[in-house]
């Protein structure tokens, strides 16, 4: 076996000559090197098929009559494990079966006669490397679809906004190998709730836009030229497509126009616009979906989420907490004399202490804890996992931190101080899940009262979870 190397301009394509004449088989490889092709040449059926199982080949001509294996032979093999590989069989001898029997025995895309000659085959040859390209992008497009069908789940799982975006950019990468997607969608909600990471919040002229990308490590309108700014704002604003150098998709929920996606023109044949089309489709829904859930679920005011999430979640963990014999813990915190901050400086002041209390909790938590805002100025944490011992460790820890808070109100230095009540499941809880998550609330609401009580400015913790001294 030889390889022959082209020096001509490259056709990307790999084609297999199969002939058991050498000199045929010498004549027909250079001919098709003048045309760009990678060739690869067999001189037996054997060698054809171990060449085909080493490497991409895309298509085969082949001999009919060989000593060994015949190229009938050859071609049920290939079947076995190539359905995409095109192959021409070619044989001296006219008189064998008729070419149209041949075609539909055999799962083979043409017939050359080598009495016809050399230009002829270069037509099958055209021919069948067309097809292939064809049969490729089908083969392409199906892919894609099952990779959409089986994102979707993932996509549509209720999660937070941010994980949400960030997992939209790597699955279009993962389906269409585009390297540099940028996602921007409008974020109606407060600068408070910005995500970190890959996903920013920023101003640009009338929009807010969220911004994740894959092409840089941060991510700021900077990162963008100014003509692929004004591009995307255009499509947002106009809820069209923008086809150029970039391909812009609007993300839309039925009118109305969530944000767009924004990858590279990756030139004619080289990635499915349709598939982008489907999967920007059920990404939004996905936006929409997560939009109206956090609408319906979290608390405007501290960004934590509401009392009824909050509940569920306490009920949702309790229950996990029971199968799996693990601890739970739950804090009650309650500002101390906090009607005096609304009486001092108005309900104004109130609230923006309320705002910066939620944050603060936020960001003193594990990302699987679970803050809430309980009633007016009272939050409810839940710390799945989380042994007495550890609960009033944390209880402390935001103690400490609200207490240390550089609170400020129109000049005035305001001081809040909290006190948390702590309760806990032990790993061992014998009721039913409904009744536990009853009964460790009422014992945190009992201990916080008892901070109340001993003074404020505390974390009192229930007895009945207590460790054992
Ligand atoms: P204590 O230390 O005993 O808890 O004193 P307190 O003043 O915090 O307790 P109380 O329950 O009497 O008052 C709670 C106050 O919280 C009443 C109300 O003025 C204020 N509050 C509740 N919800 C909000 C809110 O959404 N915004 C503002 N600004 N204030 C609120
Ligand atoms: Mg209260
Ligand atoms: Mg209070």
């Amino acid at each position: 076996m030889a390889r022959l190397r082209t020096t001509a301009p490259s056709s990307g394509y790999t084609v297999l000559v199969v002939d058991d004449d050498d000199d045929l088989r010498i004549t027909l490889c250079r001919l098709l090197e003048v045309d760009g092709h990678e060739v690869l040449s067999a001189a037996s059926g054997e060698e054809a098929l171990r060449l085909c199982r080493g490497q991409d080949v895309h298509l085969i001509l082949l001999d009919y009559f060989m000593p060994g294996m015949t190229g009938q032979e050859v071609v049920k093999h290939v079947r076995t494990f190539d359905p995409q590989v095109q192959i021409v069989l070619q044989t001296g001898y006219a008189s064998e079966k008729p070419p149209r029997q041949m075609l539909r025995e055999l799962d083979i895309q043409g017939y050359h006669d080598k009495s016809e000659g050399p230009d002829k085959l270069l037509v099958w040859v055209d021919a069948a490397l067309k097809t292939f390209q064809h049969v490729r992008a089908l083969h392409a497009s199906r892919s894609g679809l099952e990779y959409i069908l089986k994102a979707a789940p993932e996509l549509h799982r209720l999660q937070p906004l941010d994980d949400l975006l960030l997992g939209i950019l790597l699955q279009i990468q993962g389906l269409l190998g585009f390297p540099s997607a940028v996602l921007a969608t409008l974020t109606p909600e407060r600068a408070a709730l910005a995500p970190s990471g890959a996903v920013l919040t920023t101003e640009l002229q009338e929009f807010t836009l969220r911004i994740g990308t894959g092409r840089f490590n941060h991510t700021e309108w900077a990162v963008l030229t100014p003509a692929e700014q004004t591009l995307i704002c255009t499509a947002v604003k106009s809820g069209q497509a923008y086809l150029g150098p970039q391909i812009i998709l609007p993300l839309k929920a039925g009118e109305r126009t969530l944000g767009v996606v924004m990858v590279d023109n990756p030139g004619p044949g080289n990635g499915d616009l349709h598939l982008l089309e489907i999967f920007a489709a059920q990404a939004a829904v996905a936006i929409e979906n997560t939009r109206l859930y956090s609408l319906a679920t979290i608390d405007d005011l501290t960004g934590l989420v509401n009392k009824r999430a909050w509940l569920m979640r306490l009920e949702e963990t309790i229950q996990l907490a029971a199968r799996h014999a693990v601890p739970t813990s739950v804090l009650l915190l309650d500002l101390d004399h906090f009607k005096a901050v609304n009486d001092t400086y108005g309900h104004l002041a109130g609230d923006h202490v309320l705002a910066t209390l939620g944050g603060c909790v936020q960001q003193h938590l594990r990302r699987s804890d679970v803050a809430g805002r309980y009633g007016g100025e009272e939050l409810a944490v839940l710390l799945p996992h989380t042994p007495a011992a550890g609960a009033l460790i944390i209880a402390e820890r935001l103690r400490g931190a609200i207490e240390r808070l550089p609170l400020r109100w129109k000049g005035h230095a305001l001081s809040l101080t909290v006190s948390i009540g702590v309760a806990s499941l032990p790993s061992t809880a014998v009721h039913a899940p409904e009744e536990l998550a009853v009964d460790v609330f009422a014992r945190a609401d009992q201990a916080l009262y008892e901070a109340k009580r001993q003074g404020r400015n505390r974390a009192v913790q229930d007895t009945e979870g207590a460790p054992a001294l």
